[in-house]
């Protein structure tokens, strides 16, 4: 295990374990316009997330779930989730919430609930809510 300190979090990761996992687990697939979006921005999150799924070897089309929650104009806000092997230790700075891009651990199960079948345990879940540009050369989905 290796602690690593993060955005106000602790954690405590297994990296080869996550790194081994995502090296194999499957792409997201929803074929809605908000997923296709998110997986298009890869390598365009902010560095400071970018930075920590580099380290932790996480894949950003391999996300556990994708959502998002609601958008102003083009610029959408996502929740999306992605498993980590290890155990979440922490809200260091004990604020919660921070800024537009947080850890959400919990150590908690997959959701949606089957995903991640034979995820190393234990894990928890680095969860995402971030604003983001819609990138996609069609009208944003769910708009005429
Ligand atoms: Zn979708």
């Amino acid at each position: 295990m290796e602690r690593i300190v993060w955005n106000g979090f602790a954690m405590d990761v297994d990296l080869e374990a996550t790194r081994d996992w995502y090296a194999q687990a499957e792409d997201w697939d929803c074929p809605c316009g908000h997923c296709r979006n998110w997986l298009a921005l890869e390598g365009q999150l902010p560095a400071f997330v970018q930075k920590l799924m580099e380290r932790l070897g996480i894949a950003h089309r391999k996300a556990s779930h994708v959502c998002e929650l609601y958008h102003r104009g083009r610029q959408l806000l996502y929740e999306a989730s992605y498993l980590v092997a290890g155990t979440f230790v922490s809200d260091v700075a004990g604020v919660g919430r921070r800024n537009d891009a947080v850890l959400e651990e919990r150590n908690a199960r997959p959701y949606p609930t089957g995903f991640g079948e034979g995820f190393p345990a234990p894990c928890f879940v680095l969860r995402l809510e971030i604003w983001m540009p819609w990138i996609l050369p069609e009208p944003i989905d769910g708009t005429a």
